[in-house]
């Protein structure tokens, strides 16, 4: 565990939602007087996080949703923020694209901005403080039934570029609420410069990863990994050369595989799939970035170069500007041998 969490990283797939601290969580759940049944971390941990009994995303998300009792009181936001950087910065993360979704987070009366402002000046004060570099992509939901909420997320969104925000996402029901209903949005997305992620592929079809590819000009796909059934879906992600931010041990707790032994991580690598590690939503899950690098290697079988591999992808498809990109693909690359010499598998 300990060279996991000495290996230079990158992660582009995390949720604010789901990296709370429980500590956090009960602290202001007692400052705010929230009647929930928890007083003690250990409670609190057992709240957020799943318990093996959830048979779906959706059972998933409900534990994850947890955090709205807290997170509209005034500056809750920007602390999560914060410390979700200054964890990452623990783990050795040296980059970090974290998301979150706006809208479910606003307090009456408010403007989508605030909360986005709130978030981004938790990461700005963390990086004041640690050499980490972090970015913010705002997440759309599939199910929101007003599209127009989903268009002015895009506005605000790229207004805060020069703060912060490099891309966009969305989320939610694939088989529901195909890509075809996002067209406009993410072709104004894209007009302003954001990066394109999709949660695509996850618990859906595979053909819904190349949906978001050719209708919603994805540059990565979050997950993606339903792909693996069928081979000609995995040429055409190859031929399009888009990233696949895959987080193994939430896809087992969503159910979108039924174990670690069925995970097609591993495949989809070997068949030439650029692909990149994320932890999701680490509370939820009870992980962090470097256990789900531990689980490449003790359950997948990755060796020290094809785990630095994973990380110079994630470099490769972060969402930065050319001479930044290659700024950081530079000093990971140099971090990486002096890491790899140093372990032994
Ligand atoms: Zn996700």
């Amino acid at each position: 565990m300990e060279c996991f969490r000495d290996l230079p990283k990158v992660n582009l797939h995390q949720h604010l939602e789901g990296a709370v601290r429980p500590e956090t969580f009960l602290q202001l759940v007692k400052e705010y007087q929230v009647d929930l049944p928890i007083d003690t971390v250990e409670e609190s941990r057992q709240y957020l996080q799943v318990s093996g009994t959830e048979s779906s995303l959706a059972d998933f998300l409900d534990k994850i949703h947890r955090i709205f009792a807290v997170s509209r009181f005034p500056g809750v936001l920007k602390r999560f923020a914060y410390e979700a950087v200054e964890d990452a910065y623990r783990q050795n993360v040296q980059y970090l694209e974290i998301r979150f979704g706006p809208w479910q987070h606003l307090e009456n009366n408010q403007g989508v901005h605030e909360p986005i402002e709130q978030v981004l000046a938790g990461i700005q004060a963390a990086k004041h403080k640690y050499p980490i570099d972090a970015r913010l992509i705002v997440c759309a939901l599939r199910n929101d039934s007003d599209p127009t909420k989903n268009m002015d997320l895009v506005e605000v969104a790229a207004a805060y570029q020069n703060q912060g925000v490099v891309g966009f996402d969305i989320a939610g029901d694939e088989a529901r609420y195909p890509a075809s209903n996002f067209k406009e949005i993410f072709a104004k997305a894209k007009k302003h410069g954001l990066g394109i992620t999709v949660h695509a592929g996850e618990v859906g079809p595979g053909q819904s990863v190349i949906d978001a590819i050719v209708e919603l000009s994805a540059d990565r796909i979050g997950h993606g990994i339903q792909i693996a059934a069928d081979f000609k879906l995995v040429a055409q992600v190859k031929q399009a050369g888009v990233t696949l931010e895959v987080c193994p041990t939430s896809n087992v707790h969503t159910k979108a595989v039924s174990s670690y032994a069925s995970h097609p991580i591993r495949t989809l690598f070997e068949q030439g799939i650029p692909i990149s590690l994320g932890d999701d939503d680490p509370t939820t899950s009870g992980i962090n970035i470097s256990s789900e690098y531990q689980v490449l290697k003790e359950k997948f079988d990755f060796n020290s170069q094809e785990v630095c591999q994973i990380v110079l992808n994630g470099a490769r498809a972060a969402f930065l500007p050319d001479n930044e990109k290659q700024q950081l693909i530079s000093r990971l690359e140099l971090d990486l041998k002096k890491w790899q010499a140093r372990v032994d598998f």
